[in-house]
């Protein structure tokens, strides 16, 4: 398949669907799928009418893909982590994350359910379907690692702690990097699995793991960023001395972007919040230093030290990588703020 190496991230946009018939402040128009016009609540004068727009306080941006509120799962899978697969059998390193406020459908991007299967499952049975396909040339041996970054603190989803008479007795985990492997979670589980079911029941247990705490926001919201790895090992197998191509797919649930402010976070809240966002921040000033460097085609320096989640995505970030930002948003007048800061956000990104 075709891989564009001069742009090598793609941004695409997914807006949830709300109630019908409300006020929207941001609306993708039918013609044309990269498109996103984006409207002030507070701003009436220009009603639904969007032709008014520039005369109005609204702004219009474009991304390689906008995914309205008719957008199916298969639809944003399609636009988004489908590019990934193949690229990783070939030996590859692929990121896809999904950015946004809570509440703005990063998980269900991701994840989905049974019903609606997101990104994450249609990316994990596509590469054992194309693995299966190309069997007669090479074995291919896949395997997984999922962690949760919380706090900046890395927790193993597939092998959690006992919480016995003395409490949860976690063994620190941390980022190593090696030349054959690249950055990885040294100590984390790394589980070799056979088929797509056996990937995602595995990955399923590891969610009940997941860290959730309740905040202002009256719901159980996550914190936490989840990353699940997955490592495809090829080798041909009518040439021994041809090297086993390595390649890693990773995929992001990120916490909520939204500000510690917003949920009235206090005390240890608040220094949780800090430390969440730290990774979510790194991850922010690594894209924009990659943004710049391809603007200015001088060495920038790219701060992937700065966090857990950025010195895990080293290797799989920039460079001969191929990168994904799903963002997520909600065209509710309630969520603007939100919005828009979000918007911004992959504006930036989209320039690397
Ligand atoms: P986040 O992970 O960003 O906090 P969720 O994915 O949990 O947000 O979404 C919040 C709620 O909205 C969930 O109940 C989810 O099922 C629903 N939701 C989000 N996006 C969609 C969508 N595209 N279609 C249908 N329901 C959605
Ligand atoms: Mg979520």
């Amino acid at each position: 398949m075709a891989v564009s190496w001069m742009n090598n991230i793609t941004v695409a946009v997914r807006v949830r669907p709300v109630a019908k018939g409300g006020f929207r402040c941001v609306h993708a128009p039918e013609h044309d799928r990269t498109l996103l016009d984006v409207r002030d609540p507070d701003d009436k004068m220009g009603g639904s009418d969007y032709l008014r727009l520039n005369k109005t306080r609204g702004k219009r941006f474009t991304f390689d893909r906008v995914l309205g509120e008719q957008a199916q799962q298969a639809d944003v899978y399609e636009a988004t982590a489908a590019q990934l697969v193949q690229p990783t059998l070939e030996g590859f390193n692929g990121t896809c994350f999904a950015y946004g406020a809570t509440g703005a459908g990063k998980t269900h991007t991701m994840m989905g359910g049974l019903d609606a299967p997101g990104v994450v499952p249609l990316a994990v049975h596509e590469l054992f379907r194309a693995a299966h396909e190309g069997a007669e040339d090479a074995s291919v041996k896949i395997s997984m690692q999922y962690i949760e970054i919380y706090n900046e603190r890395i927790r193993d989803l597939l092998n959690p702690p006992d919480e016995g008479a003395g409490g949860k007795h976690e063994r620190a985990l941390d980022v190593r990097e090696s030349p054959s492997a690249g950055t990885f979670v040294a100590g984390a589980t790394e589980k070799v699995v056979s088929s797509a079911a056996e990937l995602l029941d595995v990955l399923h247990r590891g969610n009940l793991y997941r860290t959730t705490e309740p905040t202002g926001c009256n719901e159980w919201s996550s914190r936490s960023h989840a990353v699940l790895q997955i490592v495809s090992r090829s080798q041909d197998r009518f040439d021994d001395g041809a090297p086993v191509r390595r390649g890693k797919l990773s995929m992001i649930d990120l916490a909520g972007s939204e500000r510690a402010t917003r949920t009235e976070n206090t005390g240890a809240r608040l220094n949780e919040a800090t430390n969440i966002n730290r990774s979510l921040l790194s991850l922010a000033n690594c894209i924009n230093a990659l943004a710049d460097r391809t603007r200015s085609s001088k060495a920038q320096h790219v701060p992937y030290r700065d966090s857990k989640l950025t010195r895990l995505l080293k290797d799989s970030l920039g460079g001969n990588c191929l990168t994904v930002m799903i963002t997520c948003v909600s065209p509710a007048p309630s969520e603007f703020e939100e919005t828009l800061n979000s918007l911004k956000y992959a504006n930036r990104a989209k320039e690397i």
